[in-house]
């Protein structure tokens, strides 16, 4: 395992492979029923093998994430490892929300204290709840006593919104979905290096777009792989362009196998920053641009559509669809729709044609109507 530091925490490693707790082995696929012993057990070889970073959320596994990772971290695993959670800013109603519901997840974890808590999902209206709530001071209060060691935030929105969260606070580290076919989604890789250049370090989360990188690869791409001097996993060739960027300190991996533990634990032990030959990136660029040729929405994701009055996610939507007509994988992006989009009421059911986001979209793309093409595919019929 290789380690790094987080610009502002110097003298803290930190293993560049970090264990997500958001994709546990379940029972009989019903995500809020983690299969504790498997499970239990992934996560102590992966610390024993010297992963030093675990990540969970209040929401994961349908609120089933803290408290097993609250269990699985006794027996002296909790004092190995650097805990991170996310507080959930859209349960916050009131200022004393903050310190409740930071209390309620140290309960949860059964713990003293959070190493790393972030606050999850930024966004604009959420950072704009945080402002308004008077979120900031009641972290620092938080700092203050100890209950958490270290503060950043995670994000979901247009890179626009990124740069003026980043500029907000004196951030120690922030998380954001970074991979070699995102580069230009949400903060993508001119956040990256904006967070970097400001030295504030970055978790990439999602470096296997959700496990689509690392799947069996269409035979053109195994193909292009297949000319590197180097033989890579499909995984490992994501994990590393990852790596390759200095700015990111950790990467977090949602593992549910012993398989993809151990392959990941095998990419990260040659994770170097800078260490992907300009002949290799040149093979990535064209996986990259093989994918990308298959989009089928033009969106950029750039979120100038937004908001829209009925509450679609237009962006997300248009994600979605994309990730689907890209990898084949209509199975994942359809769960990913249902789970984050549709499910929660952001879907492009809730399109009522009202025409305000189309004038603002710089990629002149007909949105209602591909809205309709977009959720008819993720639930109708998937393709
Ligand atoms: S056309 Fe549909 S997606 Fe666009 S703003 Fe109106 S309701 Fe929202
Ligand atoms: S639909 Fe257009 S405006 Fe909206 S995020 Fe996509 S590219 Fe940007």
């Amino acid at each position: 395992m290789r380690y790094r530091s987080f610009p502002r925490i110097p003298g803290l490693p930190v293993s560049v492979l970090g264990f997500g707790c958001m994709r546990l082995p379940v029972v009989g696929g019903d995500l809020k029923q983690i299969d504790e012993a498997p499970a239990r057990t992934l996560l102590r070889q992966g610390i024993d093998r010297g992963i030093n970073y675990v990540d969970t959320a209040y929401p994961y596994h349908g609120g089933e994430s803290e408290p097993f990772v609250g269990r699985a971290l006794k027996d002296g695993y909790r004092d190995k490892v650097l805990l991170a959670t996310k507080l959930p800013v859209w349960l916050a109603q009131t200022e004393a929300d903050w310190e409740r519901l930071l209390d309620e997840q140290l309960q949860r974890l059964d713990t003293d204290h959070i190493d790393f808590y972030l606050l999850h999902a930024l966004g604009a209206a959420r950072w704009e709840t945080v402002l308004r709530l008077r979120g900031l001071p009641a972290m620092e209060r938080a700092l203050a006593d100890g209950r958490i060691r270290h503060l950043g935030f995670s994000f979901h929105d247009a890179l626009q919104v990124f740069k003026p969260i980043v500029d907000g606070y004196d951030w120690e580290f922030c998380q954001i979905q970074f991979n070699f076919m995102d580069e230009g989604y949400q903060a993508g890789l001119e956040g990256l290096d904006y967070a970097a250049a400001r030295g504030v370090g970055v978790i990439a989360m999602e470096p296997l777009r959700g496990g689509t990188l690392a799947a069996e690869q269409p035979p053109d791409v195994q193909r292009i792989w297949a000319r590197s001097p180097v033989p890579r996993t499909a995984a490992a060739w994501a994990l590393q362009w990852v790596w390759d960027h200095p700015g990111v300190v950790t990467a977090l991996s949602g593992m549910n196998a012993d398989l993809q533990l151990q392959e990941n634990l095998a990419a990260a032990a040659g994770a170097r920053p800078g260490g992907l030959a300009t002949e290799e990136l040149a093979l990535v660029d064209e996986v990259r641009e093989f994918y990308a040729a298959r989009i089928r929405v033009p969106c950029t994701t750039c979120g100038y559509c937004a908001p829209c009055p009925n509450g679609v996610a237009i962006p997300e939507t248009f994600a979605s669809y994309n990730t689907g007509s890209m990898f084949a994988n209509w199975k994942a992006a359809a769960f990913a729709y249902g789970a984050f989009v549709a499910g929660p009421g952001h879907g492009a059911d809730k399109c009522e044609d009202c025409g305000a986001c189309e004038p603002k979209c710089p990629q002149q793309i007909d949105i209602p109507a591909r809205l309709k093409e977009a959720h008819e595919a993720l639930t109708v019929h998937p393709v």
